[in-house]
């Protein structure tokens, strides 16, 4: 049995400091779909015990952001579970006693030395080049004379008694055997002088407490996964497994996605930002099967997945760890493809935000006759508002530029725009097939191409340059809007050109 059949207990553990990007929601995912596929559970862990960097609705807007891509939750603030708290702000506690456990088993020290010694340390080590780490003054004051201090109220850190010497080997499933010298690793603080614990201790003693089997997490943390494995260790847990997933790079591949790129693909019409993407008209479905192949591949050719399908063909042995390149046409194309998958209804019923947030008052039973028109045209859903406004409105907006028939005059163009007129004031069968028939007659008796003949009347009935196809557009417009926009073109073009 390979390990990802067993049932794993898994957790996403955001800090709630910010907006959900891309990459936390990779790792959201790969939670999820690893928890799904074994059977086990997919846990929601709020690690914010850094009370400064706390952001007001973060924790919120995480939630929020996971549902709308799909994904539920065994156990988490918000659905409560067996290990609960699981808000790490609500454990302050526990994190103090497993402190205190690592001074008594002789694993972590008091530290008193105040911020400004430290600074001083810091700036030396810089000088003479070595890592930045602290000095290890503390390290030697006997544990009769640092509770003394606390207790006169000496403020204080915790922190790790890490091994002088040696090495410590943290075993990555997706990178084998990673070898850490000791000497090259800090005295790393456990718990804060306010008595919060930081996320070093406080993740790992819950992610012990909660029975997680698989630590799936950026690779932001491989530095000090050291640690993390040293503090398990000093208390005799076994360790989870450690999934430190591939970097996401920024369009160009060259380098970690800044703030500034961030900020430029905004101009762009793209986010990194999980609540961006349903706004910019986005779907869901597409953006997790985007997300899903960065790091992740199924086979060497497979690209579309549903929810479902992922579910069933994923797993962690074929994550791959190389850095994958944030590709926004991918997501682009992705949207495409997840927008044909939808029935005429469950489109309709998607765009119909799009239209209300545009003042657009369109009703079910329209857009379910637009969305087969404009379901292979539209990459983002926002963009079948434009498409089709001119379905929503009383009339259309010539321009004096676009109006007449191309390389026509404005005689010529009325000459024909009447043919049409008269000839479809006549139709019975308003049918695409039958107006296609019988619009494309007349143009062949006028001599003109599709490009002067078709477009002058898809003008006429839109004012717009691009639309859904013309017959489509113009059995659904129905034939008193048809003719009356007929009129209105020759009317504009005989006051105006
Ligand atoms: N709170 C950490 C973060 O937001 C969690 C890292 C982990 O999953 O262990 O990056």
């Amino acid at each position: 049995m390979t390990q990802s059949i067993q049932p794993v207990r898994v957790r996403f553990a955001p800090s709630p400091t910010g907006h959900l990007h891309l990459g936390s929601a990779r790792t959201a995912l790969y939670d999820y779909l690893i928890a799904r596929k074994t059977g086990g559970q997919f846990i929601l862990r709020i690690e914010d015990t850094d009370r400064k960097r706390l952001v007001e609705g973060a924790e919120q807007e995480i939630i929020d952001n996971l549902h709308w891509l799909g994904m539920d939750w065994d156990e988490g603030p918000d659905v409560g579970g067996p290990y609960a708290p699981y808000r790490q702000s609500g454990r302050k506690q526990i994190y103090q006693e497993y402190g205190d456990k690592l001074v008594e088993m002789g694993c972590a020290y008091y530290c008193f030395c105040t911020p400004e010694r430290l600074a001083k340390v810091r700036e030396e080590k810089q000088k003479s080049k070595e890592p930045p780490h602290y000095d290890r003054t503390c390290r030697s004051i006997p544990l009769e004379e640092a509770r003394k201090r606390i207790a006169a109220g000496e403020p204080h850190v915790l922190r790790f008694k890490t091994p002088l010497a040696g090495t410590t080997v943290v075993r990555d499933l997706l990178r084998g055997e990673i070898t850490f010298d000791n000497k090259t690793l800090d005295d790393y603080i456990l718990i804060k002088s306010d008595g919060w614990a930081l996320y070093h201790l406080a993740a790992a003693v819950d992610d012990h407490l909660m029975k997680i089997t698989h630590v799936i997490r950026s690779s932001e943390w491989l530095p000090t996964s050291p640690l993390h494995s040293l503090i398990h260790q000093a208390f005799g847990w076994q360790e989870p497994v450690w999934v430190h997933l591939s970097v996401l790079l920024k369009p160009s591949g060259k380098g970690k996605m800044s703030k500034r790129e961030a900020m430029e693909l905004s101009g762009e019409g793209y986010s990194i930002f999980i609540k961006d993407m349903a706004k910019l008209g986005y779907l869901p479905e597409a953006v997790v099967n985007w997300v899903a192949l960065m790091g992740w591949s199924y086979d060497d050719h497979t690209e579309f997945f549903t929810m479902q399908d992922l579910i069933e063909k994923f797993s962690l042995e074929k994550l791959n760890p190389s850095p994958a390149a944030t590709n926004f046409s991918k997501l682009d194309h992705f949207n495409k493809l997840h927008i044909k998958e939808l029935s005429d209804g469950e489109l309709a019923k998607r765009l119909q935000p799009y239209y209300e947030s545009a003042g657009i008052h369109a009703g079910l039973p329209m857009l379910e006759k637009l969305a087969p028109i404009i379901k292979e045209r539209i990459i983002t859903l926002d963009e079948a508002v434009e498409m089709t406004r001119f379905f929503f409105t009383e009339k259309a907006d010539y321009t004096t530029d676009r109006i007449l028939m191309s390389g026509c005059s404005s005689e010529e163009t009325i000459a024909c725009g009447e043919q049409v007129l008269n000839a479809l004031k006549e139709q019975e069968d308003w049918s695409k097939e039958s107006l296609d028939l019988a619009v494309r007659g007349l143009m062949e008796k006028a001599g003109k191409n599709p490009r002067q003949f078709l477009g002058f009347v898809r003008e006429a009935i839109s004012g717009q340059k691009v639309t859904p196809p013309l017959f489509e557009s113009m059995e659904i417009l129905g034939k008193e809007a048809v003719l009356q926009r007929l009129q209105n073109a020759l009317d504009y073009i005989q006051e105006n050109c």
